[in-house]
């Protein structure tokens, strides 16, 4: 079992991908699919003001991992996120996935995504989570060189580990398929996206069961978010459900994956090292 800092029991991330229309968008698309890009449109226009109305009453610093092509469309709610306090993490430029791309792709594109966030926000940004989850070896070699602390894609564990060896090595945030909402809710008849579009009351079952199971085990509960899907009102009413179910637990650790890192380089958690 991992220990955690303050002797708390387990671990608790609120993650928000901030994919915007660069989920729907695609060159096949030629954006004229309307309907399509408003989906994405509501996450940073409607969903995150709420989202970040219902973090500051709960007084919970969450991160949100951002596209950069979303902070040329958008600077401003990027900065607004930014500017209460969140975490901002790299997350690809146009949501393109990495295993698509060649590795010199791939660094260019870690490269101008950081680059772009950083003048966005106006301060540095040294955490990651690939598109889809889908991440390559080069990728990881290329957040190791660039001076990332974390990525957030792999799934190898239920608590933070280490990836990529000596000499470079990378804290990862594990995620895992129950912990997403694009799973309960995403939909979409034409891209055939989703399937059934679940109820909140299911989804705070789900999610509360895994709480337990996490607390029981010493885990780390990092739950991954779209804007655009948990940011419709039903949906955040069960957010905040599960929120104060958390809350009702004195041992839970909430965190950033800049409070993760900062313990790790305090060497005050003993990570396992997996090499991928
Ligand atoms: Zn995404």
């Amino acid at each position: 079992m991992i220990m955690w800092p303050d002797r708390k029991r387990f671990a608790v991330t609120l993650s928000f991908d901030l994919d915007a229309e660069t989920a729907w968008d695609s060159s096949s698309l030629d954006g004229r699919r309307l309907t399509l890009l408003s989906m994405g449109a509501y996450g940073r226009r409607v969903a995150v003001p709420r989202i970040l109305e219902l973090l500051a009453r709960h007084d919970i610093r969450a991160q949100f991992y951002i596209p950069a092509r979303v902070a040329e469309i958008d600077p401003n709610v990027v900065r607004g996120i930014a500017d209460a306090g969140h975490g901002i993490g790299c997350h690809g430029y146009f949501h393109e996935r990495t295993d698509e791309q060649t590795p010199q792709q791939n660094l260019q594109i870690l490269k101008d995504s950081k680059a772009v966030l950083e003048r966005t926000i106006g301060r540095e940004v040294h955490h990651y989570r690939a598109p889809v989850w889908e991440i390559t070896p080069d990728v990881i070699d290329g957040l190791v060189d660039l001076g990332f602390h974390s990525d957030s894609s792999l799934m190898g564990d239920d608590r933070p580990y280490l990836v990529g060896g000596a000499p470079g090595q990378l804290l990862e945030l594990p995620v895992s398929w129950a912990l997403d909402d694009w799973e309960q809710f995403a939909y979409s008849a034409e891209p055939a996206v989703g399937g059934v579009i679940e109820n909140p009351d299911k989804v705070f079952d789900l999610w509360r069961s895994e709480v337990d199971g996490m607390r029981a085990y010493g885990g780390h509960f990092t739950l991954t978010m779209h804007p655009q899907l948990i940011g419709r009102p039903a949906r955040l009413l069960m957010l905040e459900r599960l929120i104060e179910y958390i809350k009702g637990f004195d041992d839970a650790w909430w965190c950033t994956p800049d409070d993760v890192h900062a313990q790790w380089r305090n060497g005050a958690l003993d990570l396992p090292l997996h090499p991928y």
